[in-house]
């Protein structure tokens, strides 16, 4: 039954049941905002509109992408909306198609630094299916993105998979490698209670350049020289955990769910999402395909092929 229900779940576009709500402050600008989430019509994609200025549309969408570092931000026609991040991970990972989320200001709220609030708002509207077959972004070729030592790479696969590492010079961080299949309930267990965090050291430079004025011990992990300031943490590995939430958050700007494996090795916002842009730049890369994630749902019949997949290099370490 519940596979059953999974396996239709991915063969149709879906939008949220009914209208939920969220406030609170903003990470960087400090400024309250109030979020509303409302179900739309199928092929609507996701849609941020800004309520303070007519109802203004921005998609959630790489051609939307503006500058980017310490957080993910759209810009459409001189219009700003700012970390979208952890709010799009929820939507993508729960497998959302078509939403709109209606903002009154420039950034989305950060609550407790984490997805978990917004895992909790789209608990509250629940799941529709639509009568609109669901379209998936099929990776064809691998594309890499590579700056330094770090670099950011998507690669053909049957699933949506992230592996993210990370590799900060501190005790309690080090090096960390997380690696999941992308779905509402891994994500809901492995990732997305994972918070936002950042060094101690780093907090005046950061609040010098007009950041993180509305970041508190309530919504960020601070690291200082040796340990944490705002323990204990969610999980051991919470670093590369959120790291991974904020991968897939970005990839939800590629406007459809992927079929694809990716890849990030110290990457950060601005690598996610110029992998974003120059895959969507190149069409030769990918297909547009209605059979997504159900296909393989069908074809993995027998004990012998799901012992085979699960041994495959990418399910491997
Ligand atoms: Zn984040």
């Amino acid at each position: 039954m519940g596979r059953h229900r999974a396996k239709l779940r991915g063969m149709f576009q879906t939008t949220i049941n009914r209208e939920a709500f969220v406030e609170g402050v903003g990470l960087h600008t400090g400024v309250h905002g109030r979020v509303r989430l409302l179900p739309a019509p199928p092929d609507t994609g996701v849609v941020f509109r800004r309520v303070d200025l007519d109802n203004f549309p921005i998609e959630a969408h790489g051609h939307n992408v503006a500058r980017v570092s310490y957080a993910t931000s759209l810009m459409k026609q001189g219009v700003l909306l700012s970390t979208t991040e952890h709010l799009l991970a929820a939507i993508y990972s729960c497998g959302i198609d078509n939403i709109f989320i209606d903002v009154d200001n420039i950034e989305i709220p950060i609550l407790d630094g984490s997805a978990e609030p917004f895992m909790r708002l789209l608990d509250q509207c629940g799941v529709r299916r639509l009568r609109r077959k669901r379209r998936y972004l099929k990776v064809l070729q691998p594309l890499e993105v590579i700056e330094g030592d770090r670099r950011v790479g998507i690669y053909p696969a049957d699933e949506f998979r992230v592996r993210c590492y990370v590799d900060f010079r501190h005790p309690l961080v080090g090096q960390q490698k997380v690696e999941i299949a992308v779905g509402e309930d891994t994500f809901r267990h492995l990732l997305s209670r994972a918070r936002t965090f950042c060094f101690e050291r780093d907090i005046t430079p950061l609040r010098e350049m007009g950041l993180i004025r509305g970041g508190s011990l309530e919504n960020a992990i601070v690291l200082t020289e040796n340990g944490v300031m705002n323990g204990p943490l969610r999980f051991p590995d919470e670093f590369g955990r959120h790291k991974a939430l904020d991968l897939i958050g970005d990839l939800a700007l590629v406007g459809m769910p992927l079929l694809a494996r990716v890849e990030a090795h110290k990457a950060g916002h601005s690598l996610h999402t110029q992998l974003v842009s120059r895959l969507l730049a190149d069409p030769s890369l990918w297909t547009i395909t209605t059979a997504g994630q159900a296909s393989l749902d069908q074809e993995l019949s027998t004990p012998a092929q799901i012992a085979a997949i699960s041994q495959s290099p990418a399910a491997a370490d």
